[in-house]
């Protein structure tokens, strides 16, 4: 078994139905692993003075968070290369922030969404990641490169929400305070826009973890044009499911939208953008569009960005431009896989 991914009471209970131990074996092993990134917990004291548990655990447990194989650097923006026990790679990038670090992970290896913006989705789908597969790039992210990261966000290879069950799991044990401590505030989902995955983290109870949705476009023909999930859940289903979904107190949805020269970014895309928002809470980020593969098309350039949001900050929505950070190492939005591409 996996240590990353288990919650300290999942572990618990298997020290306790397993080796007749519990919560303090458990806690001792969350402190070194998760907390200090010592794989080999049987050196700390608790192990050292229950030798006959050590030795029913050794070649039972262990922690395998992948191998970091490749890592890129672009000023304080990192990007690393994860190659799973199948031999399958994921990427992830670490971006900085004003004080500490955000992780951006992958949830699958390719995706089947299709994105035509998107290199990732132009790779197709490979599988799922397990649980670990998940926790281990935060793991590697931390312990392996040192970084200090605080932020995770579901934003890499694949639709989270595609593969709801590890990744809800992952955001547990990225969430336990004896281990990985990341606030739920903390955590992003990003969704394309898959509408029962919306549905279903609304009836979880989660209210202060935080769900992004990839829009790109708020006119159904745009959309069904470069997000094929669009034409199974167009903008009407999912407006609903966004405003059904039971936000906490201040809460806000953030949502995404790279634009695209000539395709969504003139001022009649901003105003259908404006009415499909109407009353809902956002942060509406704004990204250029960064070159990717099979996709001829261009960024907007900066006066159609300004004009854009500037559209949209006059009717009261608070947007955020975001200049693409890591183009030159493939680490920009919608650009994870190209690496891999070119080996
Ligand atoms: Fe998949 Fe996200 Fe890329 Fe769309 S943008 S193809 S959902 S990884």
């Amino acid at each position: 078994m996996n240590i990353l991914e288990y919650t300290l009471e999942g572990l618990t209970r298997y020290f306790e139905l397993e080796h007749n131990k519990g919560n303090f074996h458990a806690r001792a092993l969350f402190r070194e692993v998760f907390k200090k990134g010592n794989p080999d917990f049987f050196s700390a004291p608790e192990f050292r003075a229950s030798p006959r548990l050590s030795a029913a655990l050794a070649g039972r447990i262990k922690t395998d968070p992948g191998k970091v194989v490749r890592v890129f650097e672009e000023e304080n923006l990192t990007k690393f290369i994860t190659r799973l026990s199948d031999g399958l790679e994921i990427e992830s990038v670490i971006i900085p922030m004003t004080r500490y670090q955000t992780l951006c992970v992958s949830s699958q290896v390719g995706c089947r969404m299709g994105c035509r913006f998107c290199e990732t989705g132009q790779m197709g789908f490979r599988r799922s990641l397990l649980v670990s597969e998940i926790t281990g790039q935060l793991y590697n992210g931390r312990h392996t490169l040192g970084k200090n990261i605080k932020n995770v966000v579901f934003m890499g290879m694949g639709e989270p929400f595609d593969n709801f069950d590890a990744v809800m799991k992952a955001v547990l044990v990225m969430n336990e305070q004896k281990g990985f401590d990341v606030a739920l505030s903390h955590i992003t989902i990003s969704t394309a826009g898959l509408v029962p995955g919306i549905n279903r983290l609304a009836r979880m109870n989660l209210p202060n973890l935080r769900l992004a949705v990839s829009v790109n476009a708020a006119d159904d023909k745009i959309r069904s044009g470069i997000m094929p999930v669009n034409r199974t859940y167009p903008l009407k289903a999912l407006k609903k499911a966004l405003k059904d979904f039971p936000l906490s107190g201040r809460g806000t949805f953030l949502l995404e939208y790279i634009l695209i020269r000539g395709v969504n970014d003139s001022l009649g895309h901003a105003q259908k953008l404006s009415e499909f928002i109407g009353s809902l809470p956002v942060r509406l980020n704004l990204i250029p569009f960064n070159p990717v593969s099979g996709f001829e098309a261009h960024p907007s350039c900066d006066e159609d960005m300004h004009r854009f949001a500037a559209y949209l900050g006059e009717r009261g929505i608070f947007v955020i431009k975001r200049w693409s950070k890591g183009r030159s190492v493939s680490a920009g939005c919608g650009q994870l896989g190209k690496t891999m591409d070119q080996d």
